[in-house]
């Protein structure tokens, strides 16, 4: 073990894992394209995107360029009675991809602070509009918003931390996740749980959170899009605003651009982050209607009472502008189909092994679900012993790859998957 090895084991705190006793970590010395390169010379073809961001790749010349043209004139200004133009030009990009009630944009440090921020709009929005008892939230199990306070208190209370942190977090209503699947048959009962819980508490519910189409982290699943359209038919009856959490399906990861288009149902509240940025660095953003910040506006203190040190950092806004930019000139449509196709056919063998409970694509998304949680450690070593880069949890062996991935580097991650889901019991 090298120094500095040692010194990231005895001091570096890394996450989910233990400090005295902590999982294997790789060390990464550089990225390019769709490759992570370890020290020692080892290249890995990434599955991760980094949690689901680098959909551009590393190292990309544009969002380079975008990044040192920016450091070279400021990478950072407060927000707060100044403005700029990577902010405003982002914005104007962000409002054409958007839903059309998006009319508002708050810029803020990562997703889980734009979930903290979008369920601060929404109880403010309702005391502004004079019902002040509208403080709560319902949402849907197997979700994920998020690590920080609020943002846990609405993931799912099983796989979620809430055992953990139970009566240090605010009470929220759960009702069951949707059981229709996306390419399915859809279920008319799925609704009945969240109808049920709004009708006998929406004097107390603000809004309801969810993340649209796939859940990600809370396990990885793709619903029925009438559920959607359903959910916002209860949220108009029942004087509520829905909130949608795109930070893990935004910029083209379900197959469109954002995942409400699957429904063509619009929230009032948004969440965006991750891939905002091309993966460069912790950005994200809220965008809301008019409804809301109008209402917010007009009523004591007239303003909405968040502002980060870093809000509208220009450094993040020029890359997240030129990631965007580039996204839209580039056929993704094209590549991410590419990939749902290959995906389907290369990951469909996994169906049939007996470690295997489920297989699942959608768009550049593909998911082996296990049927016994995975030992972390081994199949990451086996994974980076096959020369790819894939962390699973729990019982979720998943690919999230960049747009940029080519055929051949896919088909080592989908061997690789096959290959390993095969060797479980
Ligand atoms: N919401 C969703 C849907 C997410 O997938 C994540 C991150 N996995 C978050 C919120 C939190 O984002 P961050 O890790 O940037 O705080």
């Amino acid at each position: 073990m090298t120094g500095c090895d040692r010194f990231d084991r005895e001091h570096l705190w890394h996450p989910y894992t233990s400090t005295s006793d902590p999982l294997p970590v790789y060390k990464a010395d550089r990225a390019e394209g769709c490759e992570i390169i370890l020290e020692d010379g080892t290249r890995l073809v990434d599955g991760m995107s980094s949690w689901w961001c680098a959909i551009h790749g590393y190292n990309h010349p544009v969002l380079n360029a975008a990044a040192e043209a920016q450091l070279g004139k400021m990478s950072h200004v407060m927000f707060g009675g100044l403005t700029h133009e990577p902010a405003v030009e982002l914005g104007k990009l962000l409002l054409k991809t958007a839903p059309p009630s998006m009319d508002k944009i708050f810029y803020a440090d990562s997703g889980s602070v734009a979930v903290e921020v979008a369920m601060k709009m929404a109880v403010q929005y309702n005391f502004a509009a004079g019902k002040p008892q509208k403080t709560n939230f319902v949402t849907i199990r197997r979700g994920y918003h998020g690590d920080t306070w609020n943002a846990m208190s609405v993931c799912d209370p099983v796989t979620g931390m809430h055992s953990l942190f139970g009566s240090a977090l605010p009470v929220r209503h759960f009702v069951p996740a949707p059981e229709s699947r996306f390419d399915g048959e859809w279920i008319e009962n799925d609704i009945l749980p969240l109808q049920e819980t709004i009708e006998k508490h929406h004097g107390e519910l603000a809004a309801l959170i969810l993340e649209p189409v796939v859940q990600g982290a809370g396990g990885m699943r793709f619903y029925h899009p009438e559920y959607l359209r359903k959910a916002a038919a209860l949220c108009r009856e029942y004087d509520m605003l829905l909130v949608f959490d795109e930070i893990a399906t935004g910029f083209g990861r379900t197959g469109k651009f954002f995942a409400w288009e699957h429904a063509g149902v619009e929230p009032d509240i948004m969440c965006i982050g991750k891939a905002l940025t091309g993966g460069y660095m912790t950005f994200s953003a809220v965008l809301a209607s008019s409804k809301v910040a109008d209402t917010i506006s007009a009523h004591e203190p007239h303003s909405f009472m968040h502002g980060p040190t870093f809000m509208g950092n220009p450094l993040a806004c020029a890359v997240a502008r030129a990631s965007t930019e580039l996204l839209l000139a580039s056929d993704w449509q094209g590549r991410v189909r590419a990939i749902e196709a290959q995906l389907k056919e290369e990951l469909a063998p996994a169906a049939g092994l007996p470690s295997v409970n489920d297989v699942r694509v959608l768009g550049a998304i593909g998911v082996i679900e296990v049927k016994r949680p995975v030992d972390m450690a081994f199949m990451q070593k086996r994974f980076v012993e096959e020369g790819v880069w894939v962390r699973p949890f729990g019982k979720l062996v998943y690919v999230m790859p960049p747009y940029i991935i080519s055929p051949e580097q896919l088909s080592k991650l989908t061997s690789a998957l096959v290959k390993i889901a095969g060797e479980l019991c």
